[in-house]
């Protein structure tokens, strides 16, 4: 197993979403309620996928059925191809695109600034077709067990539901710049989840020249790091589930009156 496991992304993406939505900047809005921090942590859980769609086995690669099958391998030939096309003398050749173009910065930035573009561009279908595409990436990563087994007409009409719903109870101004801040603290979580594994990821690249390398890959210190789909992954998973519970219990335990009130209200 060369891959940490989705639901140690998708877990983690929510556990950082969570933490970041409440440190945003008031001026950004769309981060004020309960709602919408939740709304940002499952957008952020659906993002940690996102870089792995450079491999077809992942658990992004296989949402979405020949459509997303298609994609990550576009993807992974694209990596592959830019690894070759920038790779320093001490590179070696790369024979497989993954982990390396979608699991540096550039790329995290990269899809953050797409999502708010594509929202400043196109409005309100957008912003609906994105938290469809990650609320459903979301719902897969979360709950691997009830997804396996549920149809993909529910998966679909849940992540349809979720969507609209999102939608309807978190109106805002600059939902472009939220949701943007979302993805890509989402696939940042993921690249940094998958640097604390022995292979390490190139998070830099191309753009850093070290030791003859461009596409050198970096770990976290020894000590912190884990077998991907192994014992660390799943104290991993454990330990970021404890900290979404954690925080959902305090946001939930000084807003669960207002949240109520707002919910019946409506
Ligand atoms: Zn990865």
């Amino acid at each position: 197993m060369s891959v940490v496991m989705g639901p140690t992304h998708a877990m983690s993406g929510a556990a950082v979403g969570l933490a970041v939505a409440q440190l945003l900047p008031e001026q950004w809005g769309g981060v004020s309620t309960v709602q919408e921090t939740f709304l940002y942590a499952g957008l952020a859980a659906g993002a940690a996928l996102l870089p792995d769609l450079d491999s077809p086995q992942a658990t992004v690669s296989r949402s979405f059925g020949p459509i997303s099958q298609f994609l990550s391998r576009t993807v992974e030939n694209t990596a592959q191809g830019f690894v070759n096309f920038t790779r320093a003398k001490k590179d070696p050749k790369c024979r497989n695109g993954h982990r390396t173009l979608t699991h540096t910065v550039w790329f995290a930035l990269a899809t953050g600034v797409a999502a708010t573009a594509l929202i400043g561009t196109y409005g309100k279908p957008a912003v609906i077709g994105l938290l469809f595409v990650l609320l459903g990436l979301a719902l897969r990563g979360l709950l691997p067990e009830w997804s396996k087994k549920a149809d993909w007409l529910v998966l679909t009409a849940v992540s349809a539901a979720l969507a609209y719903g999102a939608w309807y109870f978190i109106p805002s101004d600059s939902f472009g710049l939220v949701l943007g801040s979302a993805v890509a603290v989402g696939c940042l979580t993921h690249i940094v989840g998958d640097m604390a594994t022995k292979q390490g990821v190139p998070i830099l690249a191309p753009l850093i020249y070290f030791r003859g390398k461009r596409w050198g890959k970096f770990q976290l210190p020894k000590f912190l790091s884990i077998t991907a789909g192994g014992a660390g992954d799943k104290l991993l998973l454990t330990a970021f589930s404890a900290l979404v519970v954690a925080q959902i219990s305090l946001l939930a335990s000084g807003d669960i009156a207002a949240l109520l009130t707002e919910l019946t209200g409506r």
